[in-house]
Parts: structure tokens; sequence; C-alpha cells
């Protein structure tokens, strides 16, 4: 079924969109290598750290940069506010110094370009016709007098291990001061040794002291191919960039949130607010195997509090999986999170269909996912471009996400809320 306008009733808030930031853009286009930005008569390409093999990059055009065109697609898919980020989040192609620096500055060019330019009114910014819809919107207007629908998730120093953490914790502590940063988006790669790197301990609690959210985002690099010759996890033959794509960052996310968990990071820091992108990946369908195999070794369960089941209900996640079923089937697993505290109630059983049990464990799965599009990722092909000349064409990369998040029958109107916009909105502070 094709999806032709927006289904939300509440809030629409967009917590996983990308942008380029000028400086970012300028480092990009001075590298040859992913990665970077080329240009071949005129078209630029954006190849990320991903299209290092196969993959073909980007058509990289104003909606890569232009806050406008970002604009027009949140109205065109009645999207009240967004979190932006810049893809890619890993200043590692620079020496440390500069890395320190280009974070500073790509901030400050953040800050400035989530608010709307001087010259622009309320009305042009935020149009009326969006906030027509009902209360919340109503409510989430008057409390946005500014019209600022646009927050950023700021960028750390993350290149290696020369970076000092002190440079990242201060980085973190000039986006708490800003405007218009909330938290930051964070590299699988941490300092160059991963997010479980214990140099990284001052940065868990700094982020928990100033509250800030942190947006775990893969790179996807990790399962690219090296050579022609060697076909890495995903083999060569015919799959271009998709199987990396679909598969490598989601492994690469659930994976970086596993080594979180088991290292205890989130028993030392309980009340950090990390999002996990395309819905934690692959960690919530494999939850019970990875506390199966911590249940076998002695020093992961004698060094954490609970199951490594329990934490995934401190985490939160994007709703970006595509698909109804992988979306309640996620936000079941989260909302169980509460039986594997310790000493709790061991062997049980799934709650009965339609049970008040049941809908409890889905409302508290719901208070941990947030709406994303990955905009402006996965743009219309061509033949849905074509379709209509006199409006821009629905992306079905944001609305097949709406819709998976509609068609859940076991959401009710509460948890579609929380889940559309209500929770971004109390944790990025917009109401
Ligand atoms: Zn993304």
């Amino acid at each position: 079924m094709r999806v032709t306008g927006s289904v939300a009733r509440g809030l629409l808030v967009d917590v996983h969109s990308h942008i380029y930031t000028p400086r970012l853009v300028e480092l990009l286009r001075r590298r040859a290598s992913p990665p970077c930005i080329s240009s071949t008569d005129g078209q630029e390409t954006l190849r990320t750290s991903r299209d290092s093999g196969e993959g073909k990059g980007s058509a990289f055009g104003p909606q890569f940069w232009q806050r406008s065109n970002k604009v027009a697609f949140m109205d065109r898919h009645r999207i009240d506010a967004s979190i932006v980020s810049v893809a890619d989040p890993c200043l590692d192609f620079l020496p440390p110094e500069e890395a320190v620096e280009a974070a500073r500055v790509i901030n400050e060019e953040l800050e400035s370009w989530c608010l709307p330019p001087a010259s622009s009114s309320d009305s042009e910014d935020m149009p009326s016709s969006v906030f027509s819809a009902g209360d919340a919107r109503t409510a989430f207007r008057a409390a946005v007098p500014n019209s600022s629908r646009i927050r950023a998730f700021g960028v750390l120093p993350f290149a290696n291990e020369a970076v000092p953490v002190a440079a990242v914790t201060s980085q973190l502590e000039a986006i708490h001061k800003s405007t218009s940063l909330r938290g930051a988006v964070l590299s699988t790669k941490g300092l160059g040794k991963g997010l479980d790197d214990e140099r990284l301990e001052p940065l868990w609690e700094c982020a928990e002291r100033l509250e800030q959210p942190l947006f775990v985002h893969p790179h996807g690099d990790g399962t690219a191919p090296t050579s022609s010759a060697d076909g890495g996890l995903f083999g060569l033959r015919s799959s271009g960039a998709t199987l990396p794509l679909a598969l490598g960052l989601p492994f690469e996310t659930a994976a970086a949130a596993a080594r979180l968990i088991v290292s205890g990071v989130l028993d030392r820091y309980p009340r950090l607010k990390l999002i996990l992108a395309h819905s934690g990946g692959a960690l919530p369908m494999l939850s019970s195997r990875l506390a199966w195999c911590v249940s076998q070794e002695a020093d992961i369960r004698a060094r954490l509090k609970h199951d490594v089941r329990y934490y995934l209900g401190q985490l939160y996640f994007d709703a970006l999986c595509y698909g109804p079923e992988e979306l309640e089937l996620a936000v079941k697993i989260v909302g169980r999170a509460h039986k594997h505290r310790r000493g709790g109630p061991g062997i049980y059983g799934t709650p009965k269909r339609g049970s008040q049990e049941e809908q409890e464990e889905i409302t508290a799965g719901a208070r941990r996912f947030l709406f994303g599009t990955d905009h402006p990722f996965f743009p219309p092909l061509a033949s849905e471009s074509s379709e209509s000349s006199a409006e821009a064409p629905i992306w079905q990369s944001a609305s097949t996400n709406l819709q998976a998040l509609h068609a859940v029958a076991s959401f009710t109107a509460h948890e579609r809320d929380l889940i559309a916009g209500s929770n971004a909105s109390t944790l990025f502070g917009f109401s």
C-alpha cells in the first residue's frame, strides 16, 4: 500500500536526519578516498565510509546541506521538528589537532544552521497548515515561539588515541551551553578503540551529569571489502552497498551497544541517554542470545548488576526498521526489560495477548522509541519523482516508517504518539 501523506495525528519529530556543514564539506572535497566528495561533469558524489567497497555513493546536492531544503522535506511530510546530525560521525581522517578544531567549527556551523534566517518570519518557517491538525501541534508552537523547529546533535572530536578525552568532554560542555545543539552524535569507533574504551569514562560521566543525549550511529566500513579480491563478510557479487547498508550498519550498532553493556558502562552511568540508530540494529533480536553467552562467562556475570536484557530498558532506539512486525518485536523486547532486573522472575511466560500486562509492557517499550527518517539518504526513485509535477514526491523512506508505526495493531494512539514525537519532545526539550 502506498502512503500519499502523513498519518500522524500528534507531534511528529524526526530524530534521525542528516546534514553536512560547510567545513565538513570542505574537508571531504579535499579527499580522494571515502569519506569524500568527488566531482564528475559537474555532479558531486558523496561517498561515506561504507562506500569504500562497491558502494556507488550518493548524488550530493542541496538536500545534504540546505536548511530550506530540509524544512521543505519536513513540511511535505508534516514533520514538526527534526534533530539533525552529520552522517558518518567520525573525524579519524584528520590528524588529532585538526579533528578537535574541526569539531569546534562544525558545531558552530550546526548551531547557526538550526536557526531560521534572520529575514524569515514565523509563518515562513512554520506553516500554519502544519499546526492545524490538533492540540499537540498548537501547544508545540506555543512552546517554540521563535519557530526553531530544528535542533542538532553536535560532533565530538573522535579521531584516534592521540585526542585527549578532555577535548571530547570540553566539546560536550560547549554543546550543553549552546542554544540549538542537544547532545552529540557518537561514532562507534570512539577514540579508535570503540565505545567500551576505558578512556571514555569521563565522557559518560559528563553526558550523564549534563543530561546530554548521545546518538550512536554506525559507519559500515568495518564490513566493506578491502580489495577486489576480498569479498569481505557480504561478498562482492551484485550486492553493491546493499548488504553492508542493510546488515553491516545495524550489526555495527548492535556490537557497539553490546560492548557498552558488557563493559558495565550502563551500570556505572544508569541515567545516560543513549539512542541507538536503526532500532538498535540486531540487538533486540539477539539480546537473549547475548544474555545466554554472558551467563556462561563468570567474569562478565560478576561484573554486571543485572541480566544484559535489563539494560535495553535504559536505552533509546530510533523507530527506523521499516516494518510493523519488526517494530512491534523490538518494542516488546525493550518493554520486558524490567523482568531481567537482578532478582527478577527468572523463567516467565509472555503476557497473554490483549492483557493489561501486555499493554503495560508495550507502553514501557514505546517510551524508548523515537521516529526517524535517515533523510536525505534513500531519496525517491526516479519513477516516484515523476508521478506528480504539482508537488514534491513523498519520500517512501520516511512514509514507510510512519506507516509501520501506524500499522502495529497492538499499539494504541498513546504508544503511537509517544514514538511519533512525544518522547522526542521531552528528551530534546521541545516541551
Ligand atoms: Zn543515518
